[in-house]
């Protein structure tokens, strides 16, 4: 079986093969047509081949483009997006939400007690902790949101055009799996979380953060595993 990024490359090989093929066909037929030579199948065997090269080549290049980009926007450990990807769909989000009056909202999330699971399993537990988290959490999350890794155990949820109520929506969902899932030798976790609506009038980027990074301290102090809507 053939994984979604096998297929996504196999599909820009032929396309730009296709391409290759189409422009050196009609390349090759100007020039015969110019030089007054008949249209034979043998004169389009070196312009195929070349084209199959040349597709490759192009196909090759785009290929690592992508996977540079990708690398470039995700954390290494966990698989979800980086700090430097989320700020600027956060920045686009914010511009959108202002031209178009769209509501987004931010969840904070991070793991109770985690320097208990490393103190007391070790700290490759505890990346495979971060791992599944991080694997449950984009599971549950829509292709439109962003998940983040916003550092050590603390992640974040950009919910496009999702007020506050219905990103609480999102985090029962989240909290239930979490709590259903068995994670190895550690079996069970917790996390807490802050969330908050971007306020069009308002807010910044800066004052959001602020505020989804209080309500997650609120969270906390009023005994974790739980959410606090600002
Ligand atoms: P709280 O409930 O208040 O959030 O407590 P906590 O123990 O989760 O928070 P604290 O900030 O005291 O500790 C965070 C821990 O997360 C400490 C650090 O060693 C651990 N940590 C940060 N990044 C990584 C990582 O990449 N891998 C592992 N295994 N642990 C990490
Ligand atoms: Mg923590
Ligand atoms: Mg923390």
């Amino acid at each position: 079986m053939l994984s979604s990024k096998d297929k996504q490359h196999l599909n820009l090989f032929t396309r730009y093969i296709l391409a290759s093929i189409i422009v050196f066909s009609f390349l090759t037929l100007i020039h015969l047509w110019i030089t007054d030579n008949p249209i034979r199948p043998v004169h389009f065997l070196i312009p195929v081949f070349v084209s199959i090269v040349v597709g490759f080549t192009f196909a090759s290049n785009k290929i690592l483009q992508l996977e540079l980009i990708q690398l470039a926007n995700t954390d290494k450990l966990t698989g979800a997006a980086n700090r430097l990807y989320f700020d600027k769909r956060l920045n686009q989000e914010i511009d959108r939400a202002k031209r178009y009056k769209h509501l987004f909202s931010i969840i904070y999330l991070d793991l109770d007690h985690f320097k208990q699971v490393n103190d007391q399993y070790g700290h490759i537990t505890g990346d495979e902790v971060l791992k599944g988290f991080s694997d449950i959490v984009n599971k549950i999350n829509r292709e439109s949101d962003v998940f983040a890794r916003f550092g050590g155990e603390e992640f974040i949820i950009l919910a496009h055009m999702t007020n506050k109520n219905a990103a609480y929506t999102l985090y029962s969902r989240i909290k239930k799996a979490i709590d259903e899932h068995e994670f190895k030798r550690v079996k069970t976790i917790s996390f807490s979380a802050g969330i908050t609506e971007f306020d069009i009038e308002n807010d910044s980027i800066d004052s959001i953060l602020e505020r989804a990074d209080k309500a997650l301290y609120n969270a906390k102090n009023n005994g974790r595993s739980q959410a606090v809507i600002a």
